[in-house]
């Protein structure tokens, strides 16, 4: 009988990303995906401890999984990723009933484990320190058809005081540019339209291959930049996003590649973190709000229609009323298309956790509170500064809320639902006049289904 499995992801891009490799290597082994926990035969938790709230969701869902593994012991339970990472024995204590636990570096270990796991009676646990080979290797089952999320270095070199990346996904590898460049032709040779190419700091790629000789020094220009440039060649890849730049490695190739090559989409995601530069300098967070504002300034000048979106931290230890008024005034004066923003979240083993003067839990939503209506409606601003533009939609699917409409991104990545035509299909390209604006998706109106003749390149490009 065919077994089937089903996989919960917690987290950011990269977790999405390893979770469609996990289901890859399943499929693999002749798993077939089922449509909820309950009914699957295999529960795969892929985790993320990244703020504190991720880790008591797991273990809340964890332990309600619990009467199910206790009615049908046939039932598999895996645990994978960050949290397994960071809890490790601990993990396995906790929820007994759980069959394996695997790490950060070793997802290609699953059917091993899993084998494994049949005859043991105890957790069957396996973390390693070091990655024994990139996720993107192992076969993957893409969420969507047209999407796909390209890894092109795991881990991370920076020490940010707050973050607990570095200790759970080890120090930066870079992907080699001709595995990357192959699997990407692979995908549109499948398909696939459009792709984000995932790192924790994606400017940086290509630094620990120059340092081991495996490249040579680019006169002048950087690896990512000269990934983006070869990514343009590539025939019918429509759209190349990425995530995430770090301000501090951010170079002026990059903006020019972003204005040049014809299918990087004009949308820049830019972590700022906090306005203020004490803060930031607490952070171990190396640039200053001046050479922050000096970055959006450099790419509004050189990317025509470029929206910038952004993650900011409130109430990290020390923070101060003026702090944060700082942080504000930056986010007015980068006038950001959208923001994610996090309440601090201590997390043990980083250095922000030894800092004095934690901020008091009430202030920070306080302040959270205040920072989301300043970035709404700098969000809503943006929006409505595209009302009457028509763009390009990469249409994704229906609309979860209105069957009559469907739902797509244009180039700059906003969110835009508008009524079903003849000929939409998911993945399809359609020219969209833009009607109404609210702060996370706007209306529009097809103005032309006509995939070959897309409108393309900068944004607003048509004003009615
Ligand atoms: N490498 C990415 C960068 O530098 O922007 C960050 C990756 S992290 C998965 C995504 C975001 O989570 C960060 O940009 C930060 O805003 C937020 N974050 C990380 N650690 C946090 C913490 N301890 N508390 C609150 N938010 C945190
Ligand atoms: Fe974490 Fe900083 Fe590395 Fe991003 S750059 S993953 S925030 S340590």
């Amino acid at each position: 009988m065919t077994r089937t499995y089903f996989i919960r992801t917690f987290g950011c891009q990269m977790n999405e990303h390893d979770s469609e490799r996990a289901a890859g290597v399943l499929e693999t082994m002749g798993y077939r995906p089922a449509p909820d926990a309950e009914s699957a035969n295999l529960v795969l938790f892929n985790t993320c401890a990244i703020r504190e709230n991720a880790d008591n969701k797991l273990y809340g869902q964890l332990t309600s999984l619990k009467p199910l593994k206790m009615a049908d012991p046939a039932k598999t339970v895996v645990v994978g990723g960050c949290l397994a990472q960071k809890d490790q024995g601990e993990l396995a204590e906790r929820v007994p009933w759980v069959d394996v636990v695997y790490g950060t570096h070793n997802m290609g270990s699953l059917p091993k484990l899993l084998a494994q796991a049949d005859s043991a009676s105890l957790p069957v646990v396996e973390i390693l320190e070091h990655t024994e080979m990139f996720p993107s290797a192992l076969p993957g089952r893409r969420e969507v058809a047209h999407h796909a999320w390209v890894s092109i270095s795991i881990g991370c070199d920076n020490t940010c005081a707050f973050c607990i990346v570095p200790m759970l996904r080890g120090p930066e590898k870079s992907r080699r540019m001709g595995e990357i460049l192959s699997e990407v032709n692979a995908l549109v040779a499948d398909g696939v339209k459009e792709v984000t190419l995932l790192g924790q700091n994606v400017n940086s790629y290509g630094r620990d291959l120059i340092r081991a000789g495996e490249v040579p020094e680019l006169g002048g220009r950087t690896l990512f930049a000269e990934l983006l440039h070869l990514l343009g060649d590539v025939d019918g890849l429509e759209r190349v996003r990425f995530t995430s730049p770090h301000p501090k490695d951010f170079t002026s190739d990059v903006f020019a590649a972003m204005r040049d090559v014809p299918n990087v989409c004009e949308h820049l995601h830019l972590p700022l973190q906090s306005g203020s530069d004490r803060i930031l300098k607490l952070m171990q967070r190396s640039y200053r709000s001046s050479r922050y504002l000096e970055l959006v300034t450099e790419a509004r000048e050189t990317i025509p229609g470029v929206a910038i979106t952004t993650d900011i931290i409130i109430g990290f230890p020390g923070e101060t009323e003026e702090d944060f008024a700082d942080t504000l005034a930056v986010a007015q004066a980068a006038a950001f298309d959208n923001a994610f923003t996090f309440e601090y979240s201590k997390r043990p083993g980083t250095s922000a956790v030894d800092l004095p003067d934690h901020v008091d839990p009430e202030i920070m939503s306080e302040r959270f509170r205040r920072l989301s209506v300043v970035t709404e409606e700098l969000a809503l601003q943006a929006n409505e500064g595209q009302v009457g533009t028509v763009q390009q939609l990469l249409a994704e699917g229906p609309s979860k809320t209105d069957d009559t409409r469907f739902s797509g991104r244009t180039r700059t990545n906003r969110l835009v639902h508008a009524p079903m035509v003849d000929g939409w299909v998911p993945g399809g390209l359609l020219n969209v006049r833009l009607e109404r604006a609210a702060p996370h998706f706007m209306i529009g109106e097809v103005t032309s289904a006509d995939c070959d003749a897309p409108v393309v390149g900068p944004v607003p490009v048509v004003a009615s």
